[in-house]
């Protein structure tokens, strides 16, 4: 058997297993989207995330400052999904002999206008030649235990909320593939290029106690709910046609896909929130999209796990998707 037949997280399922932690310390371990710990009563989190040239990037679409940016994103995005807040990070680089300076140089300024805004310093790091460029962050944070978010805890009849827009930034990036990093409109690019953790909103969602279980959308929104669906042991029914596409996904999908929904529901890279919440949250819900600008979308319920994930088309049909997004290894 090799990892094309088991998957990215067929794997990890194992590696869970092999792994076992026993620390009584340790509130949340492999399967979520930071690893939780409690020293003296503080609730302290854990993510790392690895982007590799020619997988996750090609230089001849993401420009050194981008990169630096979305680097330390990524990461930020994990902690905002638990309603934490972040503090530090790590900094591993593998780099070509090659590589000019200014592109590193422009790599730092990007990862520090990043890091500025929400207040997190690099404390360290590590540096080795590589073949290709890779770069790993590991981002540290803490969170109040009882505000933090899980991608366990959803109940049946809970509504499934998604933040922003779906598919900006896997049609962005369909843009950047096929016109570089010229390629027009530049909101979807920059979408692509350039997201925005939701660390403000996930830390609200958080406090206010609303939701019952919340994950980034970083691999999709289809496999990153079957992630959180997973983690609470539930079904899922979404409707098609109430997922949230920007002006300028419906402008110029046409140019890309067939259909918007597919690249909407399996596209990667949002880096928006997928929460649940008891349908008597709503009007508070409404509330928090208004405050923070942010558009919230009720897109499903959450349903018993015996009914499995099921999709309503725009026609009424209801469907159970086979393939839900992107995994490494198949
Ligand atoms: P995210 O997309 O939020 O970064 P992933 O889906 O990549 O999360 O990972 C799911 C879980 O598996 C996380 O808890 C992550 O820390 C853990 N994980 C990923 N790769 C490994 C690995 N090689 N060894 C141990 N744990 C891992
Ligand atoms: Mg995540």
């Amino acid at each position: 058997m090799d990892l094309r037949k088991i998957g990215e997280f067929g794997l990890l399922r194992r590696v869970r297993d092999w792994m076992r932690a026993s620390d009584p310390s340790l509130i949340q371990g492999i399967g979520d989207d930071v690893a939780v710990f409690e020293t003296k009563g503080k609730a302290l989190l854990a993510t790392t995330d690895i982007l590799i040239e020619g997988i996750h990037f090609e230089r001849t679409w993401i420009d050194p400052y981008h990169l630096g940016r979305k680097a330390l994103a990524v990461n930020l995005s994990d902690i905002a999904a638990m309603g934490g807040t972040p503090k530090y990070f790590l900094l591993s680089l593998g780099l070509p002999k090659a590589l000019p300076l200014s592109f590193i140089s422009r790599f730092y300024r990007g990862l520090k206008e990043m890091a500025k805004p929400f207040q997190v310093d690099l404390i360290g790091g590590d540096t080795s030649l590589s073949k290709e460029l890779v770069i790993n962050i590991c981002l540290l944070g803490e969170g109040k235990k009882g505000d933090l978010l899980y991608r366990k805890g959803a109940k049946i009849g809970d509504d499934l909320f998604v933040t922003g827009f779906a598919g900006d930034s896997a049609l962005g990036l369909k843009i950047l593939q096929r016109r570089g990093l010229k390629g027009k409109p530049r909101g979807l690019v920059e979408r692509h290029l350039s997201p925005w953790p939701r660390i403000e909103l996930g830390q609200s969602i958080g406090r206010q106690g609303l939701a019952t279980a919340m994950i980034d959308v970083s691999d999709g929104l289809l496999i990153d709910t079957t992630h959180l669906l997973e983690e609470s042991g539930k079904g899922v029914r979404i409707w098609e046609d109430r997922i949230p596409l920007s002006r300028l996904f419906r402008k110029h999908i046409s140019s890309y896909a067939k259909d918007p929904y597919a690249l909407a529901l399996s596209g990667g890279e949002d880096y928006e929130l997928l929460f649940t919440a008891p349908p008597e949250k709503r009007s508070k819900v409404s509330s928090l999209a208004f405050l923070h600008r942010v558009p919230i979308t009720l897109i499903g319920e959450i349903l018993p796990p015996q009914k499995g994930f099921r999709i309503v088309r725009r026609d009424g049909k209801e469907y159970a998707p086979s393939h839900l997004g992107f995994d490494h290894f198949k």
